[in-house]
This record gives C-alpha cells, structure tokens and sequence, in this order.
C-alpha cells in the first residue's frame, strides 16, 4: 500500500520535472510522518525513501531512537526555543525558523555541540493570519539579522502555502517563493547560501515543482488520512 502510494507519487514528481524542463535530482522528496508510526517508517525506508519531515520534538526524538537507519530527519513544525537543545545535531535541517531568538538559540546550541545547522527561514507567502512565518517584505531585513549568528546556515525558505481546493490558486505564491529566493540571493548577504526552496505538500507538489522547488514535503499522499485523536 505504502509502496504503491509512493510508486504514484514518485511518477507524478517525473512528470512535473519534465514539464518544467528539471532533473529529477533537483527535487527531494520529503515523506511526513507526522502521527504514523515507525512500523509505516521503516515500509516507506525499504520503498527506498531517505528523508522524512516531523512537526513536533517529542515525536521526532522518539523516532530518531528507534529508527536506525542513516535516514535524512527534517524539523518542519513551529518550534520553541526551550525545545532547540534536542534536535541539533541530530536533524538535516530546520524548515521552521520565524524568529530572530529562536536562529540564536540554534546558533548556540549547534556551537555547543561543534556543528553547523542547516535552517530555512518560514515565509508567510501568502500573509495569512493564522500562519507563522516572516512577511515576505520583512524576509531582507530578517536574514541581514540572523546572519550575525555563526553556527547556523541559511540554505532557503519554506513556506506552508494556503490550503486550497484547487493547487492552480498557489502557483503565484510558489512562483514569489521562487523569486524572492532569487532577489535575495542576489543580494549576497553573508553567511548564507540560498539553494533549498521547501514547498509543496501532498495537494499540490506538482504546481510547487514546476514552479522551483527543491524539497516538497507530503505526508497524506504516502500514508493516507492522518487520525487525530
Ligand atoms: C503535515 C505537514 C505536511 C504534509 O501535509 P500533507 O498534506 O499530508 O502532505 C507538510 N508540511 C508541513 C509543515 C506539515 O505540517
């Protein structure tokens, strides 16, 4: 079941490179575990999937302890800065940061520990209320922040786009994703080097491939319906 889903997905992502005129390799696709337990983990790593996106500490260590495989962890949920001390080091990157303590802390806390954390800046492209992340006019002034803090490195943006019935209504924020990644990088602030564009879920990856991504995250369309309870 889960290797079917992922069979589709993998050929749905080859069409939409070949829309776009991209190689395969450019995109990575994140599978979201979220609420799925290791048992659906450890199909998805036999089905040859090598990066996996969580949204809360507690269940992204628990995992990380009982799954050995040398797979790729992602911290793509809001993240608090008493939380920070556990995950770096441990995860390949930190999708989630929308503060200029929270980028300390990591700074810190990678410093501690004599590493280099991989963080993506959230935008909130589409200026929602409900949504964290930075606006995308605040994002310049925001990087030449963080950019002080020497053991993070910014490799990108991520954004959570709005949740729509149609993945045409994205586009055009994917596509200001894609251009303030390029304004930005133009700008050569220190300390960072723009090469991840985060976005995409199980809705709407394709239009986000299309339109420049390089790490799509889904979750339902591997797994199915996540049970809240
Ligand atoms: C849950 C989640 C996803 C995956 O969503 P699906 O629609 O199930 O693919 C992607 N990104 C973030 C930040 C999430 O919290």
């Amino acid at each position: 079941m889960i290797s079917k889903n992922i069979f589709e997905v993998e050929q749905r992502i080859q069409q939409a490179c070949q829309r776009s005129n991209r190689d395969r390799k450019e995109v990575t696709l994140i599978v979201v575990s979220k609420t799925k337990p290791v048992e659906l983990i450890r199909e998805a790593i036999a089905a040859h999937m090598t990066d996996f996106g969580e949204n809360k500490v507690q269940e992204l260590c628990a995992k990380m302890e009982q799954i050995q495989e040398p797979v790729r962890w992602h911290m793509i949920g809001h993240l608090q800065r008493n939380k920070v001390k556990s995950i770096v080091g441990q995860v390949a990157c930190i999708h989630s940061v929308d503060s200029v303590p929270l980028a300390k802390q990591i700074s810190q806390e990678a410093k501690k520990k004599q590493v280099q954390c991989d963080i993506l800046v959230e935008i909130n492209i589409a200026k929602e209320a409900t949504k964290f992340g930075i606006l995308p006019e605040e994002t310049e002034n925001f990087l030449r922040k963080i950019a002080i803090f020497p053991n993070i490195r910014v490799r990108g943006f991520m954004t959570v786009a709005p949740f729509t019935e149609s993945a045409e209504e994205n586009r055009i924020y994917f596509r200001q994703m894609k251009q303030l990644a390029v304004d930005i990088s133009a700008k050569n602030i220190d300390n960072m080097t723009i090469d991840m564009l985060s976005m995409g879920m199980t809705g709407d990856y394709e239009v986000a491939i299309e339109e420049g991504a390089t790490h799509i995250r889904v979750g339902t369309g591997i797994f199915g319906e996540r049970n809240y309870h």
